[in-house]
């Protein structure tokens, strides 16, 4: 379902991120999780893009899995580093055949690995792609009329390659201008560095709709995992004192990151926020039982209200 029609029909919308996994085991483990988070009705799932090779048609696969389900609407992420525009364009071609109606459009970070070719030579930036997929959307090459509805990032606590906030709007607003339509946040922990950031967009004339990326913290180890993947991002210190707190037990800490996580939503619901995207790490416990603690079961009954 294009993106605008999510929109209207789920007044708050609620999605979750699944990756792609490498193993047997891990195909088995998503599995299961998909049976049981499609349980609880989202307005939508993605699925991200890997850093290159043979970790990019897994992408497709998933996606392609999850539309079979036809219960599920799969949004696949979208990087354009180390792509050409003829690659782009053969991807955006099977997307559109396959009837997939959003894409979340990323630049993605250069490839560990050393190369001789700059991986950005094509595309430098996401707003580069982004302007590619609304020149395909122009082209009529999309069953839907409308085209791909598009998704962007946005860093509620910066992107550590701009540390001028001010000039990083202006990159946000570029992305906007080429023909986003939503944009999906990075995880955060602090609402205030949320709610501060959407006013800024707002204040910058950004008025698209803005999912917000939760990840409830469920190890130790995790949290250490976030904490490099999300340059920058605050861990206020009542939870890192309340993860202290609940000691080494493992499931201590799950159940501190659980109910820090739904009181994130909570208010985030109060302040009315458009959509909650949940970063499940191919796991459905800590999501379901945030679920059950906003006191619903099935997104179904928070559409409308
Ligand atoms: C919701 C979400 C989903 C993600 N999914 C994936 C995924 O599936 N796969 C993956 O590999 N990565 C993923 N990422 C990570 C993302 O690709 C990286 O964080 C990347 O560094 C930034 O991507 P972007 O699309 O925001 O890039 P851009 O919008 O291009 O921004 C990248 C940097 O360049 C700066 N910039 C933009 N335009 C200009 C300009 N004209 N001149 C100078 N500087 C400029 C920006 O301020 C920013 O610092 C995801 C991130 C988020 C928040």
């Amino acid at each position: 379902m294009h993106m605008s029609d999510v929109i209207k029909r789920d007044s708050t919308t609620f999605s979750f991120e699944f990756f792609p996994p490498n193993s047997e085991n891990g195909w088995n483990q998503l599995e299961a999780t998909i049976t049981e988070l499609t349980q609880l009705g989202p307005s939508f799932v993605s699925v991200t893009y890997g850093a290159g090779g043979s970790t990019r048609t897994k992408t497709h696969d998933l996606v392609s899995r999850l539309k079979e389900r036809e219960a599920l609407d799969p949004v696949p992420h979208l990087t354009c580093v180390g792509h050409d525009h003829a690659e782009i364009h053969e991807i955006l071609t099977r997307y559109a055949k396959a009837g997939i109606s959003n894409i979340l459009a990323l630049r993605g970070d250069p490839p560990v690995e050393d190369s001789s070719e700059d991986p950005f030579k094509h595309f430098p930036y996401a707003a580069d792609l982004i302007g590619s997929i609304t020149e395909f959307n122009r082209s009529g090459a999309h069953p839907d009329p409308r085209g791909f509805s598009i998704g962007a990032a946005g860093f509620p606590e910066g992107h550590p390659e701009t540390p001028n906030t001010l000039t990083q709007m202006d990159h946000l607003k570029r992305k906007i201008d080429a023909g986003v339509e939503w944009l999906c946040s990075q995880m955060f922990f602090d609402n205030r560095m949320f709610l501060d950031w959407q006013e800024r967009c707002r204040l910058k004339g950004i008025d698209v709709p803005i999912f917000a990326g939760i990840m409830p913290v469920t190890s130790l180890a995790g949290l250490k995992r976030m904490a490099e993947l999300a340059a920058g991002t605050n861990f206020p210190a009542p939870l890192l004192r309340a993860l202290e707190r609940a000691g080494p037990d493992p499931e201590n800490i799950e159940r501190v990151g659980i109910h820090w996580a739904t009181e994130q939503c909570l208010q985030l619901m109060d302040e009315g926020v458009a959509g909650i995207h949940f970063y499940t790490l191919n796991r459905s416990n800590a999501t379901i039982e945030i679920y059950k603690s906003l006191g619903v079961v099935d997104s179904e009954q928070l559409r409308g209200r």
